[in-house]
């Protein structure tokens, strides 16, 4: 029998340009496929349009080039899937595993977790306004670099939207579904979706899909403490030299590149000598911090 062929991915949305600490999810999802001979896919995940930046999803497929990341498969643009989402929710609703809920964010508690109000019906009165998933088991994994994670859905979220109140597909499900989709055997991300990874193994055991392995890259912190990240305008790669920009994901995540190469060369350094376990075991870290 043939083994199960590796496929990594990365799934940026274009809500900005790529910026350090998306780089290095980059980078981590891309040696972590490459290095095990495996495909890396990209995925861009256009379902938010309110979110979306213009033209940030063709800047980022530009950059990853630029920098030396080329997906194997043609680009998967989210927004042309919503029928796959639509049959994968029928079918959750069908089989009972998700409901219509009328309540709005006003009408949950402060710790933001359902109480699981809408669950055997809607009240009398009142109209259903988005579609939850039913958190029926709890979810312990382990993660490839942050260890065992036991975190249970009933307990953080509690039964959770999947179709969101303006009609839009929520990241949870549209994940899973192409996930699922592209055949991927690994997903290498920030640890700050590690929250969401419980939530998306219930749906994919209610689908009858089977996990992939899970990695959770700590993610990169500025100056003062804050996640880098798209909305609040990190400094994007594009204006730095590819060499140095692919020098410092991997130092920061934990490899230790030779000096003064060109990027061809310091890729195949990077793809012979990757090793997850030097992958430092943090849910966040500072570049700075890292190097004392
Ligand atoms: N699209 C998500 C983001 O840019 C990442 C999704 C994932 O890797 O699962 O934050």
């Amino acid at each position: 029998m043939n083994p199960i062929p590796v496929i990594g991915r990365f799934a940026p949305s274009p809500t900005g340009d790529l910026h350090f600490g998306s780089l290095v999810c980059a980078v981590g999802s891309f040696l972590e496929a490459k290095s095990a001979g495996g495909k890396w896919l990209l995925r861009i995940e256009d379902i938010d349009p309110p979110r979306e930046v213009a033209g940030s999803a063709s800047r980022i497929i530009r950059d990853l080039q630029r920098l030396g990341m080329e997906a194997d498969d043609p680009v998967l643009y989210q927004s042309n899937r919503l029928d796959a989402y639509q049959q994968a929710l029928d079918r959750l609703l069908e089989d009972g595993l998700a409901y219509p809920c009328a309540c709005s964010r006003k009408d949950l508690p402060a710790s933001g977790i359902y109480p699981g109000t809408c669950r055997e019906g809607i009240r009398a009165g009142r109209a259903p306004r988005s579609i939850r998933f039913r958190v029926n088991h709890s979810c312990i994994f382990s993660d490839g670099i942050q260890g065992e994670v036991s975190d249970l859905p009933a307990d953080s979220s509690g039964d959770f939207v999947i179709r969101r109140a303006d009609g839009l597909f929520a990241y949870q499900l549209a994940v899973v579904v192409d996930d699922h989709f592209q055949g991927v055997t690994q997903v290498v991300r920030g640890a700050d979706l590690l929250d969401s990874t419980s939530r998306q193994i219930c749906l994919q055991k209610a689908l009858g899909f089977d996990a992939p392995d899970y990695l959770h890259l700590p993610v990169v912190l500025s100056g003062d403490g804050k996640k880098l990240s798209k909305r609040l305008r990190a400094d994007p790669v594009i204006h730095q030299d590819p060499v140095v920009s692919i020098t410092k994901a991997l130092q920061f995540l934990g490899q230790q590149p030779p000096d003064g190469c060109s990027l061809e060369t310091l890729w195949q350094w990077a793809l012979k000598h990757w090793d997850k376990r030097q992958v430092p075991a943090r849910r966040a870290l500072s570049p700075t911090a890292m190097k004392a």
